[in-house]
């Protein structure tokens, strides 16, 4: 599913921020949490204001390269910059009018689910999601189907390359006991984007620690190696076949 204008809160952020310079307050809403801001400039981080594991992620791209929920593309511009062939997809239309403007030459309002499009013709050598990627998915359950759609883009000997984030600790007592009184996964959280006036519509998130990613990509045939683990519960993983 594409966003309507209207309802691109983050996409107007971007959209405002490479062509004044400044954004209003995007504020990230859910109900576990309280109301979080996402800096527009966070969005536009060149490459040696990444954190270590994107910066390794995006040494390790190779080949034909799908940049999934590219954002303001600030990945796809560095690969793009060291001469690899970058494909960019985001629901958001006016993130990827904003990647074209920023010279982003492959860039397409898409949902990387949507199987019927012709700019998804794979095979990809490498699929990149980063900023907790594989969270498109939404659901702990809906991983596999998500992971398996990711595995149709994929070249043979092809490899996707994810950020995610174990967020155990944020219900954890002392002891290290789960205090979690939710119905599903604990990873599992909805959000809803504000912009000024612009209020996108509610989305399901996932943010899932590695052992459930690795028996969801196993469960389709992929297998799963931690790369790098982040300061903060954050890991990078890298699934091939
Ligand atoms: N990768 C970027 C942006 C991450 S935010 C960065 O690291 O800065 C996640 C992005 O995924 C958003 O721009 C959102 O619009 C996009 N997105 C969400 N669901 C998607 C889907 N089904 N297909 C493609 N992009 C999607």
């Amino acid at each position: 599913m594409i966003l309507k204008e209207h309802h691109d809160p983050m996409g107007a952020a971007i959209w405002d921020y490479f062509h004044s310079g400044e954004a209003e307050r995007l504020v990230v809403q859910s109900d576990m949490f309280e109301d979080d801001e996402l800096p527009a400039a966070c969005l536009f981080r060149a490459e040696a204001e990444m954190p270590a594991w994107e910066r390794t992620a995006l040494r390790l791209c190779r080949g034909r390269v799908l940049d999934v929920g590219a954002g303001a593309g600030c990945h796809s511009l560095v690969l793009q910059e060291r001469g690899l062939d970058v494909t960019a997809i985001d629901i958001s239309p006016l993130s990827v009018q904003t990647m074209r403007e920023r010279g982003v030459r492959r860039a397409f309002a898409a949902d990387v689910m949507d199987g019927e499009r012709e700019e998804l013709a794979g095979p990809f050598d490498t699929l990149l999601l980063l900023m907790n990627g594989l969270g498109i998915s939404g659901r702990l359950h809906r991983l596999p189907q998500f992971l398996s759609r990711l595995k149709e883009l994929l070249a043979p000997d092809g490899q996707i390359l994810a950020d995610s984030s174990d967020i155990r600790y944020i219900y954890e007592d002392e002891d290290g006991a789960l205090l979690y009184d939710g119905d599903g996964y604990y990873g599992e959280v909805d959000y809803q984007m504000v912009y000024g006036h612009c209020r996108g519509p509610r989305f399901h998130w996932l943010y899932v620690d590695f052992e459930r990613l690795r028996e969801a990509a196993a469960s389709v045939g992929l297998q799963a190696e931690m790369l790098e683990a982040g300061p903060s519960h954050e890991y990078l993983v890298r699934l091939c076949r």
